[in-house]
């Protein structure tokens, strides 16, 4: 693989990663976002709120998370296949890392209520854990139809002590959440914080949820370097808006021996709009959601309608570091369909006794894929980026008779 000169340093002050970032929101809201600019990076350098963050990360989250060594799926697909077990947090996702640090971030700066969108749940759920501990008032925007086929997130919410606010106009999902989400700040961006729920948005969310969700991969390195005496020659996530896989990527960034993997939902195949997620595979370049990236967009530059069997990756555009990362070519990024994805999400099951969220289970297929191929006899490092117990339904009643549920 040809490697660019690239920065990892970035962004730069404007946010950019290269062409990708920056801030394309209204001139009410740029003020906000430069007061939070402001205050994150007093806050990062804050030995107080660094030692904070660290005890959260330790006594609460659980801190470090493992690595383990796949022993039965490396001996069946023939190479050395590592799990670091983000699915072992409180809450059962990476998400917690940086929803801990975002809700931090708006306690110190006198916020008095959290707010986000939620396709599925699970950014809502780990937000609303944060608000809880840190104490602040949650809002969460959800759409009429993902309220009924979420549920069981919905009640986690609301016992948390969240509001859910449904939203009830166009198609009722995640694309009217954020609408819903967006309207409900500008209605008071003052008191309110808008967390993010991914390296997406306008800086300097991109930068900030991934500092936060940096401690991924400075974790491991010093894990695997302990287990094997050297680094992993591959690391494989799964990318949706993509703050797993930069959680995991950040450390090892100047690390030429090590070969990223970033792997995208190909859904029910990468040949038909609306069947997939590829952001970067299938997608062009342009701005949406407030910020410069790769994305899926039809004639007029609207989102696409996006799908992925994982509903935490069904997202129209990337995290504009990702574009970075793959036009310089420091980043591999692959695809992963429906069909391999679900046999993954089996294999891991019943090899390892581990079940993964479907959206980790495109992480796994693709090394499946790789250790058989390129990747073989090779060291793979994969981000466990979270548990399925969230999917086993779905899997039941979608896949159950295939593969021996009944
Ligand atoms: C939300 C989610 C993802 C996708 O989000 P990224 O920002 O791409 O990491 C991946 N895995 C799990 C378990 C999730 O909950």
């Amino acid at each position: 693989m040809e490697m660019n000169t690239f920065d990892c340093k970035l962004p730069n002050d404007k946010g950019y990663f290269g062409e990708y970032g920056g801030s394309f929101i209204p001139p009410q809201l740029q003020e906000i976002m430069d007061e939070i600019t402001t205050s994150y990076k007093e806050i990062r350098q804050n030995p107080e709120f660094i030692q904070e963050l660290g005890e959260l990360y330790k006594h609460y989250v659980g801190r470090p998370s493992p690595i383990f060594y796949a022993k039965n799926l490396s001996k069946k697909y023939g190479a050395d296949i590592y799990l670091k077990r983000e699915d072992l947090n409180h809450t059962g996702a990476h998400k917690i890392n940086h929803c801990l640090g975002e809700a931090l971030l708006a306690k110190k700066m006198g916020k008095k209520k959290l707010i986000a969108e939620t396709g599925a749940g699970q950014h809502g759920v780990a937000l609303a854990t944060a608000a809880a501990l840190v104490g602040l008032e949650c809002d969460i925007y959800m759409g009429e139809v993902d309220i009924k086929k979420e549920y069981p997130n919905v009640i986690r919410m609301k016992i948390l002590g969240a509001k859910v606010i449904p939203v009830s106009h166009g198609r009722k999902t995640l694309k009217e959440a954020v609408d819903g989400a967006f309207e409900g700040y500008m209605g008071d961006p003052i008191t309110q914080f808008y967390a993010i729920g991914s390296v997406v948005g306008p800086h300097p969310f991109p930068m900030m949820v991934r500092d936060f969700q940096s401690i991924v991969g400075n974790e491991a390195k010093v894990q695997f370097k302990e287990m094997r005496g050297e680094l992993p020659q591959n690391i494989i996530a799964c990318v949706g808006g993509g703050s797993n896989a930069l959680g995991i990527f950040t450390a090892f960034l100047e690390d030429e021996s090590v070969a990223l993997h970033g792997v995208e939902p190909a859904g029910k195949g990468i040949e038909v709009d609306g069947e997939h997620a590829a952001t970067m595979t299938k997608g062009t370049v342009g701005v949406m959601h407030g910020f410069k990236s790769y994305m899926l967009a039809d004639e007029a530059g609207e989102p696409q309608e996006v799908y992925s069997v994982a509903s935490g990756l069904d997202y129209p555009s990337v995290g504009p570091q990702h574009s970075y990362l793959k036009d310089t070519n420091r980043v591999n990024y692959a695809i992963a369909n429906d069909t391999e994805t679900i046999e993954a999400f089996f294999e891991l099951s019943r090899l390892e006794g581990i079940i993964p969220a479907i959206e980790s289970a495109h992480a796994i297929a693709y090394a499946m894929k790789f250790a058989q191929g390129e990747g073989k006899g090779s060291t793979i490092l994969i981000n466990l980026s979270g548990r399925g117990d969230k999917d086993i339904d779905f899997v039941a009643e979608n896949y159950g008779a295939q593969y021996g549920i009944e």
